[in-house]
């Protein structure tokens, strides 16, 4: 239903009272200007912005609600990566047409992930052109705590949440209609990422470097790599994959969990005893030991046993 509800009725209508309001940190949100917020003391801000463009990073006629909760995880999962807690967010919305269908399944999704992740919509911008959202997530971590990519040392354990290469492989299904139960666990972690705050909660205090895999895993380490001045050995054999990729691809499994992005997963260094200390009580969350960092000159290298393999693509780059 295509509508011509004005651009402040549909603010109003979608917009306003998505997430609770901290109002300890939220001086002023949606309606004015601009928005302001007080930073508690000795707390840093950490921002991020994710942009997605139909026809580019999802199909034309992709449900709506399933977006938002999409671009919300993916840019969540950044804060989730920095150690940063969510606090409120904005939104840059560009509609070819007001169709409220479209904005009551959208507007839905935000308020599920905003529920979900405790954080507020406090502004933003809505322009008429090409399908494109934007959500820029705001959170807060302790002054100099942040997570960063750079301080992995030689020595450090490589570890990762959850599994790999899931939302790779339900690349190939978006266009398909009738899946089977794999086919659709595979579409739901591409749809449905979790943004690893508990697990970042738990490694916060201990991890040396920190990214979420977006891009693939080799992508991503290497820019752990490229900032921590420092190698990698990669376990080929410790991948985490699921049961249903391993179904799905077979032996195409570990390629898609090397190279395929968009799981976003926290990969992250620790050093051994760091490690040790919590690793007996992950509350059951998922982590695995999939290599270890080594001196810079020998850079990032893949092992099967003790047999080195070669590597043929790195992650997904845009422009390229
Ligand atoms: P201005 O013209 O001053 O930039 P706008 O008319 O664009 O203001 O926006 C009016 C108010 O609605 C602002 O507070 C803005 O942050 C908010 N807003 C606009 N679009 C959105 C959106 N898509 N999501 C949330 N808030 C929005
Ligand atoms: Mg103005």
């Amino acid at each position: 239903m295509s509508s011509t509800l004005s651009e402040f009725q549909i603010i109003k209508r979608y917009f306003e009272g998505v997430g609770e309001i901290d109002s300890q940190i939220i001086d002023l949100g949606i309606g004015d200007d601009c928005s302001v917020v007080t930073l508690p003391p000795n707390q840093s801000l950490c921002f991020s912005l994710d942009t997605m463009v139909e026809g580019r990073h999802f199909p034309k006629g992709a449900c709506p609600e399933s977006l938002a909760k999409r671009v919300m995880a993916a840019a969540l999962s950044d804060l989730a990566a920095m150690g940063a807690k969510p606090s409120f967010f904005t939104l840059s919305l560009t509609l070819p047409e007001a169709n409220l269908d479209w904005l009551e399944g959208f507007s839905k999704g935000l308020r599920f992930m905003a529920n979900a992740h405790k954080l507020s919509l406090v502004g933003g911008d809505t322009t008429r052109g090409p399908l494109t959202i934007g959500v820029q997530v705001h959170g807060l971590v302790k002054k100099e705590k942040a997570l960063r990519r750079s301080g992995a040392k030689e020595g450090d354990l490589l570890i990762v949440t959850g599994n790999l290469g899931d939302a790779g492989a339900a690349l190939k299904l978006l266009n398909n209609d009738a899946v089977n139960d794999v086919e659709s666990y595979l579409l739901e972690r591409y749809y449905h990422p979790t943004p690893r705050f508990e697990e970042a909660d738990l490694i916060c205090s201990v991890a040396s470097s920190c990214i979420d895999v977006s891009d693939g895993l080799l992508a991503d380490l290497r820019h752990i790599s490229a900032a921590s001045f420092c190698g990698f050995e990669v376990n080929l054999e410790a991948l985490p994959i699921s049961a249903q990729l391993q179904q799905f691809a077979g032996e195409g499994a570990r390629s898609y969990a090397l190279n395929s992005g968009d799981d976003y997963e926290l990969l992250f260094t620790v050093s051994r005893d760091a490690w040790e200390r919590i690793s007996d009580d992950l509350g059951g969350l998922k982590f695995t030991v999939i290599g270890r960092a080594v001196p810079e000159s020998q850079d990032i290298k893949i092992y099967s046993g003790d047999k080195e393999v070669l590597i043929e693509s790195e992650g997904y780059k845009h422009f390229e």
